[in-house]
């Protein structure tokens, strides 16, 4: 059934001053999902207004109390966890277990910046007995969030935990694809007992509406989610306020297989590594490099594998006609420059279309013959497909995998441990894992090197991008 979405200010739902509404349908069956409000600058003032007045009230609470109701929050989200995952589910196509899976990391990221705000501290200092100086952790005010459509609430939560979690208000612009999700999140902090205005969603298009909220005079820091694009032309923006700005963006992650690994265990993470959300994952595991003894074999794996995926049932359709587009003309690219798929492909993309699913689906693709340079192995597609390359050496391995403008997250799979140290010291990425695809929790700090952004999401060390320092000296 769709639905009508509001903007969420000051703890309740409230039409666009300008009356507008876009459509949106299932990326999975064409059908209606809700009507969504068209931000513009009356909305997004009265949103920053809402958040500039709750701030100060809500930062001199003290930490237990914030901590608190955080958690209660957290609660209120698993207790909700099936209403939520049926929002997600409508607006991404994605399959259910996956969204049941981000509805669940939301409600750890309330939890676990709930607990952690307690135990975060100032330093004391030694100037000599005639002084007392101290640093306190302020927040900043309000901070702007802005987050893209592939993890929606997961991504609503990692930001906006932390910034409220230390003190701050949020105005929150999630993308016009996927809004449900962070006003429903407003309607749970609300029934928790935080004051009105601490959260606050503003819907609408990212050109239109997301510059507003970047811009605004009163929005003192802005934490980012999304493409690369976007993210440089917000980095302009701050630079030209002189704001703070967490940028987190793409990849194009490598993971270095060596001979001596776990071959099957290593082809099994690398097909959920890339099929997972469709591919539509910033971390997705989107280049193989192999070593040459084992990359016919393992190619074997990995097409096996791909071609067990069933669409609809194991895989969920991209989120949008766009990025159909954009996937299908990347198979396109990679086939013109001379890749070979070794499963899904052009040709079977455009079988899977022409069955007659009304859903964006691309068969889990794997190529073969493909040099780094190739713009299949350096551009992120944001689908699932992945390319296998050949290695001899570690250090040929290392070189490969930072032949690349992205530095998110990398793997390593081998059974020598002292390689394996090696080479995760040796790649340029936020983070490596070794002998798995994806591993790690709310509390493992996450982010980019080069131009996979800069900041950290997750973990304490978070918490304190969401803080500014002052340093307090009293003359006793
Ligand atoms: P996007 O950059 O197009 O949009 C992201 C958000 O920015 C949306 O809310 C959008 O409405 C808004 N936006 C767009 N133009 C804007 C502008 N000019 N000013 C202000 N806001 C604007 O990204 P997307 O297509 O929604 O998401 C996919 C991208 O996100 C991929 O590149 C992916 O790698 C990246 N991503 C990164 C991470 C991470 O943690 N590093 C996580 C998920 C996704």
């Amino acid at each position: 059934m769709a639905w009508t979405l509001d903007h969420w200010i000051n703890g309740a739902a409230v039409p666009p001053a300008a009356g507008e509404y876009a459509d949106r349908t299932s990326p999975a069956t064409g059908e209606p999902v809700c009507r969504v409000a068209e931000g513009t600058a009356p909305d997004v003032d009265a949103a920053v207004a809402a958040a500039k007045r709750a701030q100060p009230g809500w930062a001199a609470t003290s930490a237990a109390v914030r901590g608190r109701l955080l958690i209660d929050v957290a609660r209120r989200i698993r207790a909700a966890a099936d209403a939520l995952t049926d929002g997600e589910v409508a607006e991404t196509g994605k399959l259910r277990a996956t969204a049941a899976g981000e509805v669940e990391g939301a409600a750890q990221y309330f939890e676990f910046y709930g607990e952690v705000i307690n135990a975060i501290g100032g330093e004391t200092f030694d100037l000599g007995g005639g002084f007392h100086s101290f640093t306190r952790n302020e927040p900043f005010g309000v901070i702007g969030v802005i987050t893209p459509w592939n993890l929606p609430i997961n991504q609503a939560a990692r930001a906006g935990a932390p910034a409220i979690a230390a003190g701050n208000a949020v105005v929150l612009k999630p993308s016009s694809l996927t809004s449900t999700s962070s006003v429903r999140i407003g309607e749970l902090i609300k029934a928790a007992g935080i004051p009105d205005g601490v959260w606050n969603v503003v819907l609408g298009g990212g050109s239109t509406t997301g510059p507003l909220v970047v811009n605004h005079p009163d929005v003192r820091k802005v934490a980012f989610t999304g493409s690369v694009d976007v993210g440089r032309q917000l980095a302009h923006m701050a630079a030209d306020r002189l704001i703070p700005l967490t940028l987190e963006l793409g990849g194009k992650s490598a993971n270095v297989v060596f001979a001596d690994a776990d071959l099957d265990k290593a082809a099994a993470a690398a097909t959920n590594g890339f099929v997972s959300n469709a591919g539509q994952v910033c971390s997705a595991c989107t280049r193989i490099l192999v070593q040459r003894d084992v990359h016919d074999a393992f190619a074997g794996k990995l097409k096996a594998a791909a071609e067990a995926h069933r669409l609809g049932e194991t895989v969920g359709p991209v989120i949008s006609q766009g990025q159909y587009r954009t996937v299908r003309q990347y198979l396109d690219v990679a086939e013109a420059e001379g890749a070979t798929p070794i499963a899904g492909g052009a040709a079977a993309a455009d079988a899977a279309r022409a069955s007659g699913s009304a859903g964006f689906f691309v068969p889990p693709t794997v190529y073969t013959n493909v040099r780094n340079s190739m713009r299949i192995a350096q551009e992120e597609v944001f689908g699932p497909v992945l390319v296998v390359i050949p290695f001899d050496t570690e250090a040929e391995a290392v070189e490969i995998a930072n032949d690349s403008p992205y530095g998110l997250v990398a793997g390593v799979w081998t059974r020598d441990i002292s390689r394996a140290l090696r080479v995760a010291a040796g790649i340029e990425a936020g983070q490596v894992f070794v002998n798995s695809w994806w591993s790690g929790g709310v509390m493992t700090p996450f982010g980019g090197f080069k131009q996979s952004g800069y900041g950290r999401e997750k973990g304490v060390e978070a918490l304190h991008h969401y803080t500014q320092t002052k340093t307090v000296t009293i003359a006793l």
